[in-house]
């Protein structure tokens, strides 16, 4: 018997509109800039102590998320948040201000004034009506190192100006600071305009691959950055969380350094901090194996989940060779890692596992029914005759 097909939802969990998982709702925060300051940090470990499982998600798109959460106590738990000043006022503009920003902003650069601008200016943009996961990108550094990151319209810069890009094209529109903000608004009712989210669902890289960008994008794209590695950087220093994930208790001692960033590459990056101490959760090492796996929920937090994923992904780990990624998940829809990966397991039923080389989640697998006590027992079956 086949596993069941998993169900899409087409859109992400915010705080205001949470998502019941298997282990409660899960809350998720839409830090302003991406940034909580130390008190709000602090004050967020204590609120996921009391309210949710004690551990926090720092999620692909830098949002920071909470589990675990009773329904009962949602609502006390939104009112804790809006003290802080960390959800919007509804729901509606919760969903609409989905703004990635590139971490390494400086409080007087491009880069934070245009990202409060495009905040603000969504919030109020009460006739943008955006499919849930429809989401921008502020990233306006030297090089962009936002690419490998879902956005829908990107905000770069090129080697003489910023230019506004949807996502997947070639080529974007010059803008200045002063325009780039109007004119993503303005691409946002294009993507509308020009179909792209029949149903209320859908993609700029869809309407994209289908139709190209508007004639006005003409300006090329200059080359990404590589991906930023764990270490001491000007504005702080960059930790790995397990597999995205960090209890709230060595989240809280990160505070007492400085104030912490979301980056959607599984770090923080703990402003002032130069040499920090191990704490649980918390990966230093630029070459821990946990660093080259990707690994869902799975059971039981996740209700599509067919087996518990985390255990054996920490098992496993080592044994991942230094260039390659291994991505386990709990079933076919591949959250953790949406593309492909060189090698991947999907869970078809309690602890067992289908084999994918160089594809997705829900890809033809290599191999097939391989126990999760298999694995363990003979890791190298991930890399034997690949
Ligand atoms: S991939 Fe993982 S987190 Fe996503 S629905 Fe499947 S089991 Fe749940």
């Amino acid at each position: 018997m086949s596993a069941p097909a998993p169900k899409v939802y087409g859109w992400c969990p915010g705080a205001l509109r949470p998502m019941m998982s298997g282990d409660g709702l899960v809350v998720r925060i839409r830090a302003p800039l991406g940034r909580l300051s130390s008190d709000q940090a602090q004050a967020v470990a204590d609120l996921s102590q009391s309210y949710g499982n004690g551990l926090l998600d720092v999620s692909a798109r830098a949002h920071l998320q909470m589990r675990g959460v009773r329904e009962e106590d949602h609502p006390a738990l939104i009112t804790a948040l809006q003290r802080l000043g960390l959800v919007d006022t509804d729901p509606a503009a919760e969903s609409r201000r989905n703004v990635l920003v590139a971490p390494f902003w400086t409080h007087d650069d491009e880069t934070y004034a245009l990202a409060q601008q495009l905040s603000n200016a969504l919030t109020a943009a009460t006739d943008l009506s955006l499919p849930g996961k429809f989401g921008f990108a502020i990233d306006t550094g030297p090089s962009p190192v936002l690419r490998d990151t879902a956005a829908d319209i990107r905000i770069e810069r090129t080697t003489d100006c910023l230019i506004l890009v949807a996502d997947c094209a070639e080529t974007g529109l010059p803008v200045t600071a002063a325009t780039a903000v109007k004119e993503a608004l303005s691409l946002a009712h294009w993507f509308l305009d020009q179909g792209g989210a029949p149903d209320g669902r859908g993609r700029m890289k869809t309407l994209i691959a289908r139709r190209g960008p508007p004639s006005a994008h003409v300006a090329p794209r200059c080359t990404p950055a590589e991906r930023p590695t764990l270490g001491p950087i000007a504005t702080g220093q960059l930790v790995g969380l397990e597999f995205g994930q960090i209890p709230a208790a060595s989240f809280a001692d990160l505070t007492t350094h400085g104030a912490l960033r979301l980056t959607p590459w599984r770090m923080l990056l703990v402003e002032n901090a130069t040499n920090l101490a191990p704490q649980p959760g918390l990966i230093l090492d630029a070459s821990d194996p946990r660093l080259r796996v990707s690994v869902c929920t799975g059971a039981p937090g996740c209700t599509q989940a067919l087996s518990s994923t985390r255990q054996l992904a920490r098992d496993l780990a080592p044994h991942v060779p230094a260039q390659s990624i291994l991505h386990l998940s709990g079933c076919a829809k591949g959250c953790a890692h949406p593309a492909s990966a060189p090698l991947t397991l999907t869970a078809t039923a309690a602890d067992t596992f289908n084999l994918i080389r160089n594809g997705k989640a829900s890809d033809h697998p290599a191999q097939t029914h391989l126990s999760a006590a298999q694995l363990r027992a003979s890791p190298d079956i991930l890399t034997k005759g690949s």
